[in-house]
């Protein structure tokens, strides 16, 4: 079984954006936060600290756990309106009563580089454009840098959020797999991801994908992360046993959360560099 490691794709990724970065005026990526949750804040410290080694200026716009929704909608208008800002993103959870996707609307599309507002998922879905989110767009990424071959064959993806799941069927489909969609309301689960010939698992429950959910020879990209008791991080699939009869297999951690970030820089360096 092969193990496929994002940590050297990551690593390519961020040289290359490091170069695109330093070709044109500084980019800069903008996150806006309003919450105490602090895996989520750990992850946005994260970005800002991958931004800084890749020569991308990163502003923490934190607005506290207690932001009404206007005042996160006109953050997000005011931002999208300035020059200065190349990219732009909203970070999750919000506070009780804001909706991400309605706030995602004010990010103009141009600068929505992690793929949040409806238009660009509308683009994508239309073959138009756009920047993915970069969770679905790392997920591509890990199969092209493996040369996982997508035509033609039967992908299934597990999880059908605007953030993964769906934007990662519209990407598999461009690629002409073919492609079926899971959620929480499917029978028999493991009856249909048994046929994946390509396999992706979004959900957020660790251990859900288990040898009996795949296929002898299976490429199985496990996206989900799931915090554990002990501070560390586990997938959706449970990776000794499935590691037994899948073809490939993606670690968490190590896996898509690497790549997820350097794209989400290459896509402010592209942002900033858009005509
Ligand atoms: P989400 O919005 O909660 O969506 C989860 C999806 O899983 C939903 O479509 C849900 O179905 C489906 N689901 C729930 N239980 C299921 C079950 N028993 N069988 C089949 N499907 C089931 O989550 P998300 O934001 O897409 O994130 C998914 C996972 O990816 C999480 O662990 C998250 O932390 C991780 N993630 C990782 C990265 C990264 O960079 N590595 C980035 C983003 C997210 P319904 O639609 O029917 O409810």
């Amino acid at each position: 079984m092969r193990t496929l490691t994002g940590k050297e794709l990551a690593a390519a990724i961020r040289a290359q954006t490091e170069a695109e970065a330093a070709a044109g005026p500084q980019p800069r990526l903008a996150v806006v936060v309003a919450t105490d949750d602090e895996a989520s804040l750990w992850y946005v410290r994260s970005i800002a600290k991958a931004a800084a080694g890749v020569g991308i200026a990163c502003d923490i716009v934190d607005l506290g756990p207690e932001a009404a929704p206007e005042r996160i909608g006109e953050t997000l208008t005011k931002l999208s309106a300035d020059p200065n800002v190349h990219g732009l993103m909203l970070q999750t959870p919000l506070p009780a009563g804001a909706s991400a996707q309605r706030l995602a609307a004010a990010i103009d599309p141009r600068k929505d580089v992690d793929g949040a507002n409806p238009l660009s998922l509308g683009r994508l879905a239309a073959g138009l454009p756009a920047f993915p989110p970069a969770t679905a767009a790392a997920v591509m990424a890990l199969l092209d840098h493996y040369e996982v071959e997508l035509e033609g064959r039967r992908a299934v993806v597990v999880g059908r959020s605007t953030v993964v799941g769906k934007p990662l069927a519209h990407l598999l489909l461009d690629r002409h797999a073919t492609v079926t969609v899971c959620h929480s309301r499917t029978r028999d689960l493991a009856s249909v991801t048994a046929a994946a010939e390509v396999l992706v698992a979004a959900v957020g429950r660790p251990g859900l994908i288990g040898a009996g959910h795949v296929a002898p020879g299976a490429v199985v990209i496990d996206v989900g992360t799931n915090p554990t008791d002990d501070g560390g991080l586990v997938g959706d699939v449970d990776f000794d046993a499935v590691s037994e009869v899948a073809g490939a297999l993606t670690p968490v951690p190590g896996g898509v959360g690497p790549v997820t970030t350097a794209l989400l820089l290459r896509h402010t360096a592209r942002a900033a560099n858009l005509p």
